[in-house]
């Protein structure tokens, strides 16, 4: 789970690859949420998503990862990460991330998002549902501003906590056992990204890195197990939990989310921070 080692900078050919990775993602992320519905079962939403990355001629990086026998993760409601696509049919109501990745030119990237299947205006979904998700949006966003001026990565963390500390209405926690990482020519690389506050710098930002900044929040306490399967991740307490994640660099003329599909301009710029496309 955790990382230790040197920190890979990539050179913006590098980055440039990872960026084609991200936007296939993206994309694949896209149908796969768009097929989410009441009704469906997880593993037609890992068919979706295997299909349309193999069209694109991306390969995977989740399947056959220590095992791991999907090309997406899929979580519902108390599981936190890690869900195995499988027969469990979605129902309404449901707290769904799906969490995936792909690799273009032995350059990855990693993605998640929280779906929820209906809404509570139209009586669908639990209101504080629905503040979950967008309150772990927010954080993941927060972290992403801070990543764009870090001196050191520890910030990114702060920015989260801080975020989603000063929320009002009922504290939620935010999950340790579990954290952000380095991407590149691997999935899950040093450095560790926390989503809290360690009271430690972390490692200096530099022109090259790239980061999987991805808040993971629960209605309730942050203890996990992990079920018999030996991957999906439940809260101990049953609490609904929220991910979002994006793959971000920076690079000497400033930041990019390489799986967002304007990198990030739609979200950032309202928060201060102008995206800049990695030079050519
Ligand atoms: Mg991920
Ligand atoms: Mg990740």
């Amino acid at each position: 789970m955790f990382t230790r080692g040197r920190v890979e900078l990539k050179t913006e050919q590098q980055l440039r690859s990872m960026d084609a990775a991200g936007s296939i993602l993206c994309e694949a992320l896209d149908r796969t949420i768009a097929a989410a519905k009441p009704g469906v079962s997880t593993a037609q939403l890992n068919d979706v998503f295997a299909e349309y990355i193999t069209l694109a001629g991306a390969k995977p990086n989740f399947l056959n990862y220590h095992g791991f026998p999907g090309y997406i993760c899929t979580s519902v409601n108390e599981e936190v990460v890690h869900g195995i696509p499988g027969e469990r049919v979605l129902q309404p109501g449901d707290v769904l991330k799906i969490d995936g990745g792909c690799i273009i030119e032995g350059w990855h990237a990693d993605s998640a998002r929280t779906v929820i299947l209906g809404s509570a205006a139209e009586g669908t979904a639990d209101p504080e549902d629905e503040r979950l998700s967008e309150i772990t949006r927010a954080a993941m966003w927060r972290g992403i501003v801070a990543f764009a001026t870090a001196k050191h990565i520890g910030e990114i963390g702060e920015a989260i906590e801080d975020y989603v500390r000063s929320q009002p209405g009922k504290p939620l926690g935010i999950l340790e056992d579990y954290v952000g990482h380095g991407i590149g020519s691997a999935m899950h690389m040093p450095p560790d990204v926390f989503n809290y506050s360690t009271g430690m710098r972390g490692a200096k930002v530099k022109p090259g890195m790239a980061l999987a900044i991805e808040p993971m929040l629960t209605r309730g306490g942050i203890d996990t197990d992990v079920l018999d399967d030996d991957w999906t991740v439940v809260t101990t307490d049953g609490s609904r939990s929220s991910q979002w994640e994006h793959s971000v660099c920076r690079h000497r003329e400033g930041i990019w989310v390489l799986t967002a599909p304007d990198g990030g301009a739609s979200e950032l710029e309202p928060l201060g921070v102008t995206p800049v496309p990695i030079p050519a």
